[in-house]
């Protein structure tokens, strides 16, 4: 009887344990090629050195299609295109500037317009300004706004441990800030910039203004000159502030995804989608954003080819257009694939930086999330434990409103992200070699689990 037993339960672990075994060898295979003979780093430094920030509807933006289309192609995607989509066309226009208006002499702001927003015109505004620090304040104060400059500083929540949830929680004030403040006559909009960093690096990031309302400029600013601004309106002193900035908004212009596919050999119909997005805005070289997640996904497809693996399922890399500003290329590769009667089965993003992985957030069904997580033990050695319900990624939320795609979204360390998030100093030297190919190494193993497995 204990004889019966144990030959029972030995067959019963054995068989998933060489399963898993086997798993564990190919996914060994896949991180040395990537660890070894990676080219996720270089392909990086072509794309943040030689196109530089590629803002939707720049010259740029079709340097960087033109950048994707080949190296998709020098990456063994057997066919690759682009698909059209009509783009917002938002520019600068010129250097932004703001100072403190002060006697004998101005204190200038390091700030930056925001996406979408629309200039000052050359001449730029002066007008006092009123610090407000909440909506529920700017609500109780909205009588003394009319006429002024109203500067949003609320903070990000330091208490948050993943930096992600204190972006979600301050972005409003970006996003609606200008508009809301329109609603009560302000004639411009400062915001403290969303971050937690200790440089006085403005960061910028769309607004969206509210129809309804005038739409007013607004600006993006520093942290340590937020502070200083924000010392000087808490001591009761008046201040006035300057702002110019050119910014513009252009009617829509063409811009494309770039797609990259492998057919799938048992089940070719079923599509899986990895990707990140090729717009970036443009003070910066959008290393981290978004320029990892492309090289990342692209880098998936190639080791995968490079071990020989056959999936059973079409692998399509997309490099998906104007993320930052309208996420027009992810809503419409959604709807074209609607059109079509596509099928997609899986979708995967990375949009949260290169930097060391620690999880996926996934947006599936109970039942595929429990099964993803049986697969945790494959990822620990590369870096990954955690594998929570949630999110996925900007460009592949169409996917699952579309189609109920589910989703996963690389979630690496989040500690250094927003110091460099739509900032100057998102370039191509703050990101990490081996950290931004861990990431990689990981959406692949994934990749390969969900295609032998499936969800
Ligand atoms: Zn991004």
């Amino acid at each position: 009887m204990m004889r019966r037993m144990f030959t029972a339960c030995f067959l019963v672990l054995t068989l998933p344990a060489l399963a898993r075994q086997n798993d564990s060898l190919l996914i060994r295979a896949i991180a040395d090629e990537i660890l070894v003979n990676g080219k996720a780093y270089e392909n990086l430094r072509v794309l943040t050195k030689q196109v530089g920030a590629r803002l939707s509807g720049s010259p740029a933006m079709y340097k960087a299609e033109a950048w994707g289309k080949k190296t998709l192609e020098q990456s063994g995607a057997e066919k690759v295109w682009l698909q059209e989509c009509m783009v917002p066309h938002w520019v600068r226009g010129g250097k932004d500037e703001a100072y403190i208006a002060g006697q004998p002499k101005n204190t200038p702001l390091d700030v930056l317009a925001l996406g979408n927003s629309v200039g000052t015109g050359a001449k730029g505004v002066k007008a006092p300004v009123v610090l407000i620090n909440s909506f529920d304040e700017l609500e109780q104060r909205k009588d003394e706004v009319k006429g002024k400059i109203v500067f949003y500083n609320y903070k990000f929540n330091n208490k948050f441990v993943k930096t992600f949830n204190a972006y979600g929680d301050a972005g409003k004030y970006r996003g609606m800030g200008p508009s809301r403040a329109a609603k009560y006559g302000a004639v411009a909009v400062l915001v403290r910039s969303m971050s937690n960093a200790a440089d006085n690096n403005p960061h910028t990031g769309s607004t969206v203004y509210n129809d309804s309302f005038p739409k007013i400029p607004a600006a993006a600013v520093g942290l340590q000159d937020a502070d200083k601004l924000a010392a000087l309106l808490n001591s009761n002193k008046s201040a006035t502030v300057y702002l110019k900035t050119l910014a513009n908004m252009l009617p829509d212009t063409i811009g494309h995804n770039v797609i990259g596919e492998w057919k799938g050999s048992e089940f070719p119909e079923q599509i899986i989608t990895i990707g990140g997005h090729l717009d970036s805005w443009d003070p910066a070289e959008g290393a981290h954003d978004d320029g990892a997640g492309c090289v990342q996904s692209i880098e998936v497809l190639r080791a995968l080819k490079a071990i020989g693996y056959k999936p059973k399922r079409t692998i399509r890399v997309v490099l998906f257009a104007n993320e930052e500003n309208g996420l027009r290329g992810g809503t419409k590769y959604a709807q074209e694939a609607k059109a079509k009667g596509e099928q997609h089965y899986f979708a995967m993003e990375s949009d949260e930086g290169g930097f060391t992985p620690r999880g996926f957030g996934i947006t599936a069904t109970p039942e595929q999330l429990a099964k993803i997580r049986t697969w945790t033990p494959l990822f620990e050695p590369y870096g990954v434990f955690e594998l929570e319900a949630g999110y996925g990624g900007a460009d592949i939320g169409p996917l699952n409103q579309l189609f109920k795609t589910p989703l996963a979204g690389l979630e690496p360390d989040s500690q250094r992200y927003f110091d460099i998030h739509h900032a100057r100093s998102d370039v191509f030297e703050a990101v990490n070699k081996r950290e931004l190919e861990l990431g990689a190494v990981n959406m692949a193993a994934l990749i390969y689990l969900v295609d032998k497995y499936g969800l």
